[in-house]
């Protein structure tokens, strides 16, 4: 790898302890998952013998604060989260899957008891989580169309519908299912632990982009799980919207991730790289690509490194993690363009990297809310008038 891309020293405002994971998360990336990761990409497979790595890098559940996990800041949670995706942005999602959505659900959302259930086991990987909200007829329209139901029947409740994109699906051991209670018609959410009879996954196939990241349909025909299974505190959207605020910042600094991959390795073949018996790095106009991506980044990473500060002390709004996804996820897109650019025809081939990261940042401009839906929360709550339909 050459040079970093941390162009204004962000990694200053961690503490050493802070510092000293993050490059051991940087370690490992480079030196475990790098060599291998093409070969999983292309397969569209997901690499099982990277997860006791993973787990022994403890970053499973980071910011949260007991129940076995962490209790690191914001900051350093988004800062991972953006190192991963440097390296792979499909890591990175496998991640935000597990440690964000699955375990900030129940973390969220789950009673004591729950959380002391099940979160220790999901902070040390014993336990792989999932999260079950949209729906093949349902994506951005989650918080009024659910069609999955869940029906109460004494001490259980009864689940109907479909899922689709639920990242982990069909090998993790806890999915949280998020459904529609037919009595009160509020969205609630059921952690559904292994594959209860009526509960099936189907991977789908053909992806082109995060293709190592297994995403599958789930079908629920009268799945039945406890009321103990139901998290206590998610009544309505409201909550759900809640877990989403939290998880949305950490995909803005994952975009900064992949987007710094591909700079990386831009400015790594721009100084290798000769055309016209010099390097191309040399070369006005490659130059003026290289500091556009920087300035991208750079943006980027400042803006989500004020939004963790903003969540360390509890000022984070819904719309301020919306504005740094949509905005990070745009300059990513941007950036990831003009790395590929820079590398010519090479851009286009998987072992210069770059074309990966062109792949897999189409996943993360859509996925966690897409730039329209993001840009709607925002557009609200500066006007105070909703224009989502
Ligand atoms: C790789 C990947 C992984 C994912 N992982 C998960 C997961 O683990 N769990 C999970 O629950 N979901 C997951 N998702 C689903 C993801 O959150 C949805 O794809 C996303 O919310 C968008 O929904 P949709 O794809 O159905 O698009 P749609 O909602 O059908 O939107 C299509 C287009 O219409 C636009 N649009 C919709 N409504 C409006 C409006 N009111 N105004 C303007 N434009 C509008 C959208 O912005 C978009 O451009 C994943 C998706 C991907 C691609």
């Amino acid at each position: 790898m050459p040079a970093d891309a941390d162009f204004y020293d962000l990694e200053l405002l961690l503490d050493d302890d802070d510092r000293a994971l993050l490059q051991r998360v940087r370690g490992f990336m480079e030196k475990q998952v790098q060599p291998i990761i093409n070969r999983y990409w292309t397969r569209a497979k997901f690499p099982h013998e990277l997860l006791p790595g993973l787990a022994e890098l403890g970053i499973a559940g980071l910011p949260y604060r007991g129940y076995g996990c962490p209790g690191k800041s914001p900051l350093l949670d988004g800062m991972v989260a953006m190192e991963l995706a440097r390296t792979d942005p499909s890591i990175a999602t496998f991640s935000g899957v597990h440690g964000g959505l699955a375990m900030g659900s129940i973390y969220l959302c789950g009673s004591e008891e729950q959380k002391q259930r099940w979160l220790p086991a999901m902070a040390r990987m014993d336990k792989l989580g999932a999260f079950g909200l949209t729906e093949p007829e349902v994506g951005s329209g989650a918080s009024r169309g659910l069609a999955t139901t869940a029906r109460r029947d004494g001490k259980v409740w009864v689940l109907d519908g479909r899922k689709k994109w639920i990242g982990n699906a069909s090998f993790a051991d806890l999915t949280v299912i998020w459904a529609r209670d037919v009595d009160d018609g509020q969205v609630k959410g059921f952690v559904v632990e292994g594959r209860p009879p009526g509960y099936a996954t189907e991977d789908l196939q053909d992806k082109i982009a995060l293709r190592v990241v297994q995403n599958a349909v789930i079908t629920l025909d009268g799945v039945r799980v406890p009321e103990a299974n139901r998290l206590q505190h998610a009544n309505s959207f409201r909550h759900t919207a809640e877990v989403l605020r939290m998880t949305r910042a950490g995909v803005a600094w994952m975009a900064v991730g992949c987007a710094r991959g591909a700079y990386e390795h831009a400015l790594a073949y721009a100084t290798e790289r000769e055309q016209f018996g010099r390097p191309i790095g040399g070369f006005q106009l490659v130059q003026d690509l290289l500091v556009r991506m920087l300035g991208n980044i750079t943006a980027s990473a400042t803006l989500c490194a004020r939004l963790s500060q903003l969540q360390a002390a509890g000022l984070a709004r819904d719309e301020h993690a919306s504005l740094a996804k949509a905005f990070c996820t745009v300059r990513m897109r941007e950036t990831v363009g003009w790395a590929r650019e820079l590398l010519g025809g090479n851009g286009i081939l998987l072992e210069h990297h770059v074309g990966r990261f062109v792949a897999d940042a189409e996943a993360i401009y859509s996925y966690e809310g897409t730039r329209e839906m993001n840009t709607l929360i925002v557009g609200r709550a500066i006007t105070g008038l909703s224009a989502f339909v």
